[in-house]
């Protein structure tokens, strides 16, 4: 599968924002946006004239790095939001929410959803007691999700990130168990995006 392969923190300059890609360094000051809050290249310092295009263009690459999704994924993910009831752009973060690895990454399981994507194809992670190890799955209310027992004593889960686990989840370190309590609501999403630009974008 084709994937990413540049400097994560390139993104962020490109966002102008924190997308948090690259686990406890995004929360220090060697963080690329504290230091250089610029885009990146030859011409990132100098002042841009914004199209229409170019701003919508921007929300859905935000979202789909801050995800960490590849195009045709997240196109993927906007058909089946058109498809269901309600708001598309809304059920398209409903939806990057409830991804298995984006679940893993806010229980603080993985430092960053692509450590998280690599520790769920790994296989440390059961849901409702069967083992799991595709990242894109989509969860549910009431889906429980836990270390698998082979995996609990890995040092990686004995340090864990002990970050703020959305009202949306429930999780217990101790037992490196959690639950989805609720599907989330858009307030619950902390990502600062218009996503009616994206769905202007891919309605045109
Ligand atoms: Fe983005 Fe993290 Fe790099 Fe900061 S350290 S620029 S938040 S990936």
């Amino acid at each position: 599968m084709a994937r990413y392969t540049d400097a994560s923190c390139r993104l962020c300059r490109r966002e102008g924002e924190k997308l948090f890609l690259k686990g406890q360094r995004c929360y220090t000051g060697k963080c690329a946006i504290a230091r250089r809050s610029f885009a990146p290249g030859q011409h990132g310092q100098g002042r841009k004239k914004v199209s229409e295009y170019g701003t919508q263009l921007r929300e859905k690459q935000k979202t789909k790095r801050f995800y960490g999704l590849l195009e045709s994924q997240f196109r993927k993910t906007y058909e089946k939001a058109t498809r269901m009831h309600g708001k598309s752009g809304e059920n398209l973060l409903l939806l990057l929410e409830l991804r298995f690895d984006n679940i893993v990454y806010r229980m603080g399981l993985a430092s960053s959803r692509a450590e998280a994507r690599q520790l769920i194809t790994h296989g440390h992670f059961a849901i409702n007691g069967k083992k799991a190890d595709i990242p894109s799955m989509q969860l549910s209310a009431g889906d429980a999700i836990e270390v698998r027992e082979g995996s609990r004593k890995s040092p990686k889960f004995q340090e864990m990130d002990r970050r703020n686990v959305p009202a949306w989840l429930t999780f217990d370190p101790e037992a490196l168990k959690g639950t989805v309590a609720q599907i989330p609501s858009r307030e619950d999403v902390d990502l600062e995006v218009k996503e009616t630009l994206i769905v202007e974008l891919y309605s045109k």
